[in-house]
């Protein structure tokens, strides 16, 4: 059976030419001096987002830990959205690593607006925590790829500034938001201090994210990406990959959202499941399942007997994403297999029952 994988935008296997360009690079020490595949990626990464600089690591972990750790100090604070990956995907990392504390407000879909962050900065007071920092996420993940209105972003950031705030953008899907809506990536980043950027999601590289942003604040960058451990010797090697991907799959983000748009009406034409949150903006669809159905995890096991993998992210809802390596056919078939266990979920009619019954 052909295994559809949904389950996220980092299954994604690098192709035949991407392969290519990574056995073809150059590479040097990086930490020594510099790998000039790596060097490459990073000038061309600062320059398409309209930065002086920027630097390459392993993950969008680090690159958001690392912005968190060179925009603050400990006994700081940063305020950020409820449901964002720096604060509820990276472990608490920037208590861990950095003594920064994070203050967290609500947005429908993960979409924050100036109003709710008006006030919130703290008075000077031996008793306080010092506001330092806003972090945005673009696409929003959790919000089902949800792209941030850009008037929003302007006028938070535009406060944010005025505050003596610094910015940082978790763009991990900046290159979705910038094919959904045709704002630059340089357009977008141009409101925030720092930026980072995933290869791995979307882009369909294997490895790696950048932090762009100011010469100073990039140098300052590269000690802490030393001291978390991201510092890589001949890194041109994912380097390469993350070129490529950058180069060549950025254009074509566009089908992966005609792609969800897809999924996202089979799952409107189905009873027992519906799009929570109700708009698709990109790559990410996020659907709710009602009890009568059973559990998120009931339903993903049998999506997965069915030969479709997805993610159940809560006890009610699940998520799929799509992604390089699935095809417009492949998603209809998905979705015809969706509407397909929906229906015969509410039967009470389904293999895993059987498999339950044959004990
Ligand atoms: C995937 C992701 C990251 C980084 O994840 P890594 O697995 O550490 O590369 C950061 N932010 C968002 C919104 C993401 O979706």
């Amino acid at each position: 059976m052909n295994v559809i994988d949904l389950r996220s935008d980092t299954v994604t296997k690098p192709t035949a030419s991407m392969r290519a360009a990574i056995a073809a690079c150059e590479v040097g020490d990086d930490v020594i001096d510099v790998d000039p595949t790596c060097d490459r990626l990073e000038r061309r990464t600062a320059e398409l987002l309209g930065k002086e600089a920027a630097i390459f690591m392993p993950s969008g972990t680090m690159t958001n830990q690392v912005a968190v750790r060179i925009h603050c100090k400990p006994g700081d604070e940063f305020i950020c959205e409820a449901g964002c990956h720096i604060y509820n995907y990276e472990q608490g990392a920037f208590a861990q690593l950095s003594g920064v504390v994070a203050r967290t407000v609500e947005g429908p879909a993960g979409v924050l607006s100036a109003s709710q962050l008006k006030g919130l900065i703290r008075p000077f007071n031996d008793h306080l925590v010092r506001t330092k920092l806003v972090c945005l996420e673009n696409t929003h993940n959790r919000g089902a790829g949800k792209v941030q209105p850009y008037d929003h972003v302007e006028e938070i950031c535009t406060w944010a500034h005025e505050s003596g705030l610094r910015t940082h953008l978790d763009g991990a899907r900046l290159f979705n938001a910038v094919a959904a809506t045709g704002i630059s990536a340089e357009q977008w980043s141009r409101h925030f201090d720092t930026v980072s950027v995933c290869f791995s999601k979307g882009l369909g590289a294997p490895v790696g994210s950048a932090l762009a942003g100011p010469k100073e604040m990039i140098q300052e960058a590269r000690r802490h990406r030393k001291l978390f451990g991201g510092g890589m010797r001949q890194c041109g090697i994912i380097a390469a990959g993350a070129l490529y991907a950058l180069e060549h799959h950025r254009a074509r983000l566009v089908e992966d959202h005609a792609n969800a748009q897809l999924l996202a009406e089979a799952i409107r034409q189905t009873e027992g499941i519906s799009l929570s949150p109700k708009d698709v903006d990109t790559n990410i669809i996020i659907f709710a399942v009602e009890p009568a159905l059973g559990s998120s995890a009931q339903f993903a096991a049998e999506l997965k007997q069915q030969g479709v993998l997805s993610l159940p992210i809560s006890g009610t809802q699940v998520r799929l994403v799509t992604h390089l390596d699935v095809t417009e056919a492949l998603c209809r078939q998905a979705a015809k297999i969706i509407k397909q266990v929906a229906g015969e979920l509410a039967k009470g009619n389904t293999s895993t029952r059987e498999l339950e019954a044959a004990y």
